[in-house]
């Protein structure tokens, strides 16, 4: 029959759960719609299995999290990356691995409750914190601080609140807040009375995140402002990080990847060559000219033949198209602000 069909393999409510057996938190997942009430279970069980930690927490608000906030797409790896040798590094010796062995990571070598990825927009802050999320084998939550304020008026304080309740559920986690600076900002006298209640209790889930032993729990802030950071945001994200752009090695490694799977003639001497032209670009300005420069064989095929043309008819891409695209798309981020970022390094980074 259709119950004893049923393999708990997936996550689902109304199943009986052991001591050692991971909580599942009361809510459904698009592509578990059929399991979300497995058949037969009964609305007594379900109601008893549910977690303490969700308890004062609107089942709405544990939905959404689930649906728009936890993350579950494709894992990502340190290769993924390109350049950053220095933050990956610090990173997996300061997270990563307290993250997989907390048995070895105690005491004075415990993991920072939260860190302070800053730098210019584009140069893979929230890839690092994909990546730290599936190499450390955690929940990936990713947030913008923003969106807290804007998205989810009136109710950014409970979202904080449910965020990190989940994320207790679903530990190990890690909570990736972008923009963190529109929310632990200086400018405290101009703020409204909803973004400072919405301050305060993020100050307390931070601080209380990870306090039991064993939680584990990381916030990973992104920002790149971090000059409008103010003290307590500082003093709480220890491990402060400079993701400065792609030097010439990473742009040529970003250029390597990026064409991989697209036909194209370059040897490794133009892209060496596109690499050397693009100094001060960003990691998300070098894709930007990659998907310029794939659009030149289509723009050289002309409107008549567009519909009949078959797909391996469409010429590889070369290094003029790269020439083009490197006159449309320029670097995005400016030597002043570039020169913002190196000081607030110098006096706040982790990276001396
Ligand atoms: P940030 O969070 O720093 O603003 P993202 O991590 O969202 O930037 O990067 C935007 C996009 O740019 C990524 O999806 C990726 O395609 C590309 N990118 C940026 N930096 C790198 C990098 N160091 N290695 C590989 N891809 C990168």
């Amino acid at each position: 029959n259709q119950r004893n069909q049923y393999q708990p393999t997936k996550k689902f409510l109304g199943g009986k759960r052991t001591v050692s057996s991971k909580f599942v938190p009361p809510v459904k997942n698009n592509s578990q719609e059929e399991d979300f009430y497995p058949r037969g279970s009964d609305v007594n069980d379900v109601e008893q299995e549910l977690d303490e930690r969700l308890k004062n927490i609107e089942p709405r608000m544990v939905e959404l999290i689930k649906n728009e906030i936890m993350d579950t797409g494709s894992s990502i790896s340190w290769d993924d990356i390109a350049g950053l040798q220095f933050a990956k590094t610090t990173i997996q010796e300061i997270v990563v691995w307290p993250m997989l062995r907390p048995d070895i990571f105690t005491g004075l070598r415990r993991p920072p409750k939260g860190i302070l990825l800053f730098g210019p927009p584009g140069t893979g802050k929230t890839l690092i914190g994909k990546c730290i999320a599936s190499q450390s084998k955690s929940t990936f939550f990713s947030i913008s601080a923003s969106s807290l304020t804007s998205k989810w008026i009136g109710d950014g304080e409970k979202m904080v609140r449910a965020l990190f309740a989940v994320a207790r559920c679903e530990q190990p986690a890690v909570v990736f807040i972008d923009e963190i600076d529109s929310l632990l900002s200086q400018r405290s006298d101009t703020e409204h009375e909803s973004s400072r209640r919405i301050k305060t209790e993020f100050l307390v889930q931070l601080d209380g995140a990870g306090t039991g032993e064993e939680d584990r729990i990381l916030v990973i802030g992104a920002t790149n402002r971090p000059q409008e950071l103010d003290e307590a945001a500082r003093r709480r994200l220890v491990k402060r990080l400079y993701i400065p752009l792609p030097d010439q090695e990473a742009r040529n490694q970003l250029v390597t990847n990026l064409m991989k799977l697209e036909r194209n003639s370059l040897t490794p001497e133009e892209v060496e060559k596109i690499s050397t032209l693009t100094d001060g670009y960003s990691g998300a300005d070098m894709k930007n000219l990659c998907q310029e420069a794939c659009l030149g064989p289509i723009r050289s095929i002309a409107s008549t033949d567009m519909f009949q043309i078959s797909a391996d008819e469409v010429r590889p891409v070369n290094i003029d198209d790269f020439m083009v695209a490197l006159k449309r798309v320029k670097s995005s981020v400016s030597d002043q602000d570039l020169e913002t970022y190196l000081k607030w390094d110098q006096q706040y980074g982790s990276g001396f």
